[in-house]
């Protein structure tokens, strides 16, 4: 297994902790489509503050000039089998493993998270790459259904790719959120150009390289750099389908321009997620899994769950051993496993999050925990932080925080829990503490979100590959993942094949004869058990 760091190497430059070899970020960002003139933007590590890299920015026009090189591109990969297709998927899998150390580095020094949240990403993509490789083909296949006159009319159901697809990623789980899409992209024979966030476009283009050696042919994947509406709102002008992960206001600009174009588009957006701890619950398994569910990522998860709803026969035991659990988590800015939680990826982040703590105090919440920044350890550090007395006039109540804070909630039944849980406009991720399995999955089917985890954390739904995933009502349209997650990236085509004799028997009847013969038909299928279509 290769061992190759690309941090610089702090004991023989000093200034270079939290630095990136300046020649490998070169060679990086020399993948990304620009032009010779392009402006640069500087990005900064949240883990010290220090720059980490200058970023070539595309323009409109580059966008123009990548989706027309993957338009160029995408038949010859489409002509490849879908076996071919997954063989390159599975060579990315050995890849990533092998290399991760790399990955590692970059993911932590461009988001500011810890080592195991980055590895959780890369474990993320492993499982990924290799259920759509051993699976996808034969989703992919042509399908086969009893057409309208039984045996003479056969149809089948062929899946197209859509052609060009569209991929546009946040910052927070930079290579799930942008390799876990293009990968199933990809084996359903489209070409992809993809704008990460400007943020942690390293991770995008070292992630492009990968799938370079892994054997796609060039063109297929174009990685474009930039802004949000500018470079972004191209890409959704010029795709054939887009796929957008990001936050509810901008996904629903992203869905009127999808709309206006009349391109299909797959939305993964913001969540207000739920837990219910029920007072039957394990509540020391319930306490060390929601601690993870809260605080991965530094509350940065659009599955997070942000708000806690507890049985009021248990919630006083519960949280005693919370709170303890969370008080002692470790913040660190380390290159390496030591800590449990990182910085907040931007000054932007920290500013929210300071904002929603101090709106929810002012009016009324108690800080169970946290509660402060932690400029001594980094920039944007923020304590993972519970509030108890959390109004609904509060910001937090029932706005997406996006960060290390989470707020309790006491009821005395299971129906004034769910109602907590499903409060508000969003309907992404949920979950469910019980001893009680078959309640759990009661509660389970009445939480209003795409999924919901029944005595664990976000990691059995999010990491079971073949279920789909996704948000309801204002947390996203489409699922990645599973069999649809697949298919969301074709187009199906029907084909209709008449043998031996046509419709034209009916229809000659002249068109009287037809409505009554064609209602018999109809009647008799109705009242036999014979396999009509
Ligand atoms: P964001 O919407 O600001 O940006 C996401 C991406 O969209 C970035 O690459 C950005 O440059 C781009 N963008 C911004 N404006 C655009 C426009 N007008 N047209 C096209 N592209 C545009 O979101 P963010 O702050 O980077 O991410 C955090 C949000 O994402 C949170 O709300 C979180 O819940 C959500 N999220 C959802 C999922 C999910 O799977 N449902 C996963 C991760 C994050």
């Amino acid at each position: 297994m290769s061992t190759e760091r690309t941090v610089a190497d702090p004991e023989s430059d000093p200034t270079a902790t939290w630095a990136l070899d300046p020649g490998r970020v070169r060679g990086l960002t020399s993948r990304a489509v620009v032009g010779d003139d392009a402006a640069h933007v500087t990005t900064v590590t949240p883990l010290s503050g220090a720059p980490l890299a200058a970023l070539p920015q595309s323009t409109p026009r580059d966008v123009t000039r990548a989706v027309a090189q993957a338009r160029a591109a995408q038949p010859g990969w489409a002509a490849r089998t879908p076996r071919h297709r997954a063989a390159v998927l599975l060579r990315l899998h050995d890849l990533l493993l092998d290399r991760q150390s790399e990955i590692l580095d970059i993911v932590q020094l461009e988001t500011g998270k810890t080592r195991l949240s980055a590895y959780e990403e890369v474990a993320d993509i492993a499982l990924n790459c290799r259920w759509l490789a051993r699976r996808g083909p034969k989703i992919l296949s042509d399908r086969t259904y009893r057409g309208i006159v039984p045996v003479l009319t056969q149809v089948t159901q062929v899946q197209h790719p859509k052609g060009v697809v569209g991929v546009i990623a946040p910052w927070n789980f930079p290579l799930v959120l942008s390799l876990g899409d293009i990968m199933p992209a990809l084996l359903a024979g489209n070409a992809v150009v993809v704008k990460p966030d400007n943020q942690t476009a390293l991770t995008m283009l070292w992630a492009a390289d990968l799938l370079a050696t892994a054997g796609l042919p060039d063109g297929v994947l174009q990685v474009v750099l930039g802004d949000g509406p500018g470079v972004g709102g191209a890409v959704v002008d010029a795709v054939d389908h887009i796929c957008f992960t990001g936050s509810t206001p901008t996904g629903r600009v992203v869905g009127r321009q999808a709309g206006e174009r009349l391109i299909s588009a797959s939305l993964e957006l913001g969540g207000k997620n739920g837990a219910y701890v029920a007072d039957d619950a394990d509540l020391d398994r319930a306490a060390e899994a929601l601690v993870r569910d809260c605080f991965n990522n530094t509350g940065q998860q659009c599955i997070g769950i942000e708000r806690l709803v507890l049985h009021e026969a248990v919630a006083e035991a519960f949280l005693d051993r919370f709170v303890d659990r969370v008080r002692r988590l470790r913040l660190s800015a380390a290159l390496d496993f030591s800590g449990d939680i990182g910085a907040l990826t931007s000054a932007a982040q920290l500013a929210k999050i300071t904002a929603h703590v101090e709106n929810a105090v002012e009016h009324g919440a108690v800080v169970l925990a946290g509660g402060r920044p932690r400029p001594d350890i980094g920039p944007w550090f923020f304590e993972p932080t519970v509030l108890d007395r959390v109004s609904p006039e509060a910001t937090c109540y029932a706005g997406e925080t996006f960060g290390p804070v989470v707020s309790v909630y006491r009821v005395s039944s299971d129906a004034e829990a769910l109602a907590l849980v499903n409060e508000g406009e969003m309907g992404l991720n949920g979950a469910v503490w019980t001893s009680n399995l078959h309640r759990g999955r009661r509660l389970a089917r009445q939480v209003v979100a795409g999924t919901v985890s029944v005595n664990e954390a976000y990691l059995t739904t999010w990491g079971s590959s073949a279920a789909p995933m996704g948000g309801r009502r204002a947390s996203g349209v489409g699922r990645r993942h599973g069999r649809e997650g697949i298919l969301r990236f074709t187009e199906s085509q029907s084909v209709a094949v008449q043998r031996v004799m046509g419709m034209g028997v009916l229809y000659g009847q002249g068109p009287e004869r037809f409505a009554k013969t064609f209602t018999l038909l109809l009647k008799a299928a109705r009242a036999t058990r014979f396999p009509w279509p």
